[in-house]
């Protein structure tokens, strides 16, 4: 029999052994997890075991944590660098185009949140966009947001795209934050805080 054996996966498992390899630790690691799937389903059908749980579940949690992920910004590359899972099954649960997945793609997915990402990464911009807009209905001119910004220019734009880095889009929530939701230290709360400026 002619043997394969695969240099980039894990050994010793089932899942490299479904993918085609054939060393001896794959095919040990297959053998035992047929024998348990064939206990747990004759067990089942006995009657004296649980039915055994499906492999493949309805994707409907996966898609909708990936839609909501890809309007946070982050798109199917950036989720599958961080959950493993490859590109195009993102895509394909994404769009609807895959129904179901397996159990451990679905639990891989759920597992990325979306302060994983790096400082650098690019994120959509339109939650930024909005805290600003807030910001100068609150009064604020833009020349005093680029001063609290640290910007160099009291005219530049904040924001110049549809994508923003998240650091900066994280500095610009937290300007808002202190602008318009954190009382002065020396006021009351719940005073009219328009107009308000750093303490
Ligand atoms: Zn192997």
């Amino acid at each position: 029999m002619h043997i394969q054996t695969s240099k980039t996966k894990k050994h010793g498992t089932h899942g490299s052994y479904s993918k085609g390899c054939r060393c001896e630790p794959c095919t040990v690691a297959h053998r035992e997890y047929t024998r348990n799937r064939l206990r747990v389903h004759r067990r089942a059908k006995q009657g004296i075991g649980p039915a055994p749980e499906p492999q493949f579940i309805p994707a409907d949690d996966a898609r909708n944590h990936l839609r909501y992920l890809k309007k946070k910004g982050f798109g199917t590359s950036a989720v599958a660098k961080q959950s493993g899972v490859s590109r195009n099954i993102l895509l394909d649960i994404r769009s609807g185009k895959q129904k179901t997945c397996a159990r451990k793609t679905e639990r891989r997915i759920m597992n990325v949140r979306a302060d994983m990402f790096l400082p650098n990464h690019y994120v959509d911009s339109t939650y930024a966009n909005m805290l600003l807009e807030e910001m100068k209905d609150a009064g604020y001119s833009l020349a005093e947001i680029n001063k609290f910004l640290g910007n160099k220019f009291p005219g530049q734009k904040v924001i110049t795209g549809d994508s923003i880095r998240y650091w900066k889009m994280k500095k610009i929530e937290k300007l808002h934050l202190s602008l318009l939701r954190r009382p002065l230290l020396d006021e009351k709360p719940r005073i009219k805080r328009k107009g308000q400026i750093f303490p």
